[in-house]
Formats: C-alpha cells, structure tokens, sequence
C-alpha cells in the first residue's frame, strides 16, 4: 500500500493523490486550495480511519467526506457503497448535488430517500443498486421496515452529515433500525459544526481508532 500523505504537505487538490478526474472536478468547479477541514480529514479517511469533523457552516465539510468516498468508490464499485445521513430533505439534496458533479465522469448513480416522495418508486431506485444513497433517518427507516429490495449490509462508508442534530436524540429509534443493518467493518465519518457531547461519546465508545478534527478559525 502506497504510503500516506500527512496533512502537512497538503497545500493543493493535487497533494491527496486523488484520481485525475476527481481532481479536474474540483477545479472545474473553481476550487483553487482545500479547506483546512478538507486537509486535515481526507488524508486520513483515505487512510482507512473513522472520523470526526467540526468546522463552522459553509467550511467545506462536504467534499471532506464525498471526495475520499468518490476516490475509494472508483477502487472497489461494489453494491451501496456509502450511506449519508442528514437530518432534512434540503440538506440531503445538497449533498447528493456536490456528489452528481464531481462524480459525473464515473457515471456516479446515487439516490436520495427523504419524505415527501413516492414510496414504491424510491424503492425502485434503491433496488438498482446506488452507489451512494442520502437519505433522512425516518424515510430509509421505513423502508428498512417495510419489504424492502435493497441491502445495507456491505456498504463501506456511514457518514453522519450535521452529526450533533442527528445524535441529539430526536432520530434515535430510526438510526437504531438503520444502525441493525449495517456492518461493523464499515468506515464511519461524522461531520458537524458544532462539538457536542453526543459526539464525545461516540469518540469514547468507538472500538477502533477515530481521528478527531476541531477546526478553530475565526468566524
Ligand atoms: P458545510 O457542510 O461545511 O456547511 P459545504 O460543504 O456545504 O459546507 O460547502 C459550502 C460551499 O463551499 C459549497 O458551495 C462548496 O462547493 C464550497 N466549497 C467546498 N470546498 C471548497 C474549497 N476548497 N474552496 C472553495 N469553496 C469550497
Ligand atoms: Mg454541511
């Protein structure tokens, strides 16, 4: 395996090692320099770590987890490949859109469970076999409770998007019904922008190593 990069010599999207095509996406988009949540995060989610990421809202948590997660997707294409949960439909739309654009040259197929859709035709798109699903707690949990024609159990990524709100205790029972049908092999990657004692608690009861990120910028 190649060696990892330390976030230290990170001063470019080039510095990651990312595929060209992810690369040409972010500068096609504009982007010129990471953030320092995307320097310090991606290196070590490529290196196989959990991990948890605060930074204020609009600080680029997004690309933090999609990028590495497009990088590992193009490896190893296999089944649902990632799960992103988010506590609302706009914010699960957001993140499915930063995911269209820079996985357009892959042909990337994602799909996004949230409320206020048809039900049957949901389940459609989730049984052909998504690369990534975004999805709010309450509808995939209904889903997972209803005969549903898709699995969860050989995804590689959970990421809780907006973690704190996620974690406060108002999606405990769905996330509990979700949580059953995903493996303990997976990588799982929390992003917020706020530290809150949920999130302590899951760095203590984490079995294995969690890499933590607090981003302390000024507003
Ligand atoms: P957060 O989740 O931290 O609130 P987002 O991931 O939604 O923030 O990103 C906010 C905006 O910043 C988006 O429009 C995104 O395209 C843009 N963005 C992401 N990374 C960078 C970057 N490295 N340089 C400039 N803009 C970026
Ligand atoms: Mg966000």
């Amino acid at each position: 395996m190649e060696s990892e990069t330390s976030s230290k010599e990170i001063k470019t999207f080039d510095d990651f090692r990312l595929n060209d095509w992810i690369v040409r996406q972010c500068k096609s988009l504009g982007l010129k320099i990471p953030t320092p949540i995307q320097i310090n995060c991606i290196p070590r989610i490529l290196a196989g770590d959990d991990c948890i990421g605060c930074a204020k809202t609009g600080s680029g948590k997004t690309l933090a987890f999609a990028l590495p997660i497009l990088q590992k997707l193009c490896e190893d294409p296999y089944g649902i490949f990632a799960l992103v949960l988010t506590p609302t439909r706009e914010l699960a739309c957001q993140i499915a859109e930063q995911f269209d654009i820079i996985g357009k040259p892959m042909n990337l197929r994602r799909c996004v469970v949230v409320g206020g859709v048809d039900m049957v035709l949901q389940g459609q798109t989730l049984s052909k076999s998504p690369h990534i699903v975004v999805a709010t707690p309450g509808r995939l949990a209904d889903h997972l409770e209803s005969c549903n024609t898709f699995s969860l159990k050989k995804i590689k990524f959970l990421v809780l998007d907006e973690a704190d709100r996620l974690l406060g205790g108002h999606f405990d029972e769905q996330l509990k019904v979700i949580f059953n049908e995903l493996p303990a092999s997976r990588q799982t990657l929390l992003f917020s922008a706020t530290i809150t004692d949920a999130l302590q608690k899951v760095k203590a009861i984490a079995a294995k190593k969690v890499f933590m990120y607090q981003c302390h910028e000024e507003q």
